[in-house]
């Protein structure tokens, strides 16, 4: 069966995900169609979805004002997949200390916008991330990254400068980087495919 995917896409960084979906999926063996969510309606139809990068203020008010919202709410509670790199984190954690953001509450963490320093300050470091599929360090992008100051019941599955970068709470992986950024789709197979905790369904031959 082919996989249903959407990225959400009001605004931000969303063709690097649809393309580090396709090239995951590829690398799993499993056929997967995406979609770009830029209305209510098709979050629904989709087994797993990817909120990317771009201005956490914006994202968060096109998301209530669509109707878009709830949609990925209902979406987690159903236990599919959802990974949120960068202001997508932002957007999906339970507190983000800015009342310009109206958290979706996905993640039990609270995030400090621009924590890594600005644009000019963005940088790469190689991480170590658990639960990756080989030892390798990933080669992680910070763009005026949030830091995860308190990551709550959320795993932590990768730290940079002492500060967790990486989680997992149940369906829902985050990242303060943007592995869409780079040729690596380890941490996209990681959330989509390898994550145990959350229910994606299974391919005909298994
Ligand atoms: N600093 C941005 C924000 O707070 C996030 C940056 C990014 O997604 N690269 O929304």
């Amino acid at each position: 069966m082919t996989l249903q995917a959407g990225v959400v896409a009001v605004q931000g960084d969303v063709a690097e995900h649809v393309t580090a979906i396709e090239r995951a999926a590829a690398a799993h063996g499993r056929d997967v169609e995406v979609r770009e969510i830029r209305e209510s309606g098709l979050v629904p139809d989709c087994d797993f979805l990817a909120m990317p990068g771009g201005e956490s203020t914006t994202i968060s008010r096109l998301l209530h004002d669509d109707g878009i919202a709830p949609e990925i709410q209902n979406h987690v509670a159903a236990g599919k997949p959802l990974f949120a790199t960068c202001a997508g984190l932002i957007v999906a954690a339970a507190d983000t200390g800015d009342e310009r953001v109206d958290e979706l509450e996905l993640l039990d963490v609270t995030v400090e916008r621009n924590a890594f320093g600005r644009q000019k300050d963005s940088f790469e470091a190689p991480l170590d991330v658990a639960g990756l599929a080989d030892d390798e360090p990933f080669p992680a992008v910070f763009i005026r990254a949030p830091a995860i100051a308190d990551a709550g019941s959320a795993e932590v599955l990768a730290t940079w400068d002492g500060r967790p970068v990486a989680v997992r709470d149940g369906p829902v992986v985050g990242t303060s980087f943007h592995p869409e950024l780079t040729p690596d789709s380890r941490i996209h197979g990681l959330a989509f495919f390898e994550n145990e905790e959350a229910a994606l369904p299974a391919s005909e031959s298994a």
